[in-house]
């Protein structure tokens, strides 16, 4: 049974980060788009730029949530593919891997 506690810390310090990030972009997504169509479509153009980004982000957070919750039931660490443990090396680089270096 591998030790994943300094992961552990590392992914919800990552999570903490995300997830101000994340509300700041929310915040510039909730102003309403103009009924005016010339200014719709500058809002949209914005709102896509910004989407981009908090789609990449939301991804992200999904991911270390879902990195967290297998380090909480002990799947952590096993790849997905096919259930032959994730090289140490591999996870410190990239904490939500889910699967080994020869499946990725
Ligand atoms: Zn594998």
């Amino acid at each position: 049974m591998t030790d994943f506690a300094e992961i552990e810390s590392q992914l919800k310090a990552r999570l903490v980060d995300l997830l101000d990030r994340a509300e700041v972009l929310e915040d510039d997504l909730r102003h309403p788009l103009e009924a005016d169509s010339s200014e719709q479509a500058i809002d949209l153009a914005d709102d896509q730029a910004l989407e981009g980004v908090d789609n990449v982000l939301r991804e992200e957070i999904q991911q270390v949530r879902y990195a967290l919750a297998r380090i909480v039931n002990g799947t952590y660490g096993i790849c997905a593919k096919c259930g032959e443990p994730i090289a140490k090396e591999r996870l410190e680089a990239r904490p939500i891997a889910t699967r080994c270096i020869k499946c990725a």
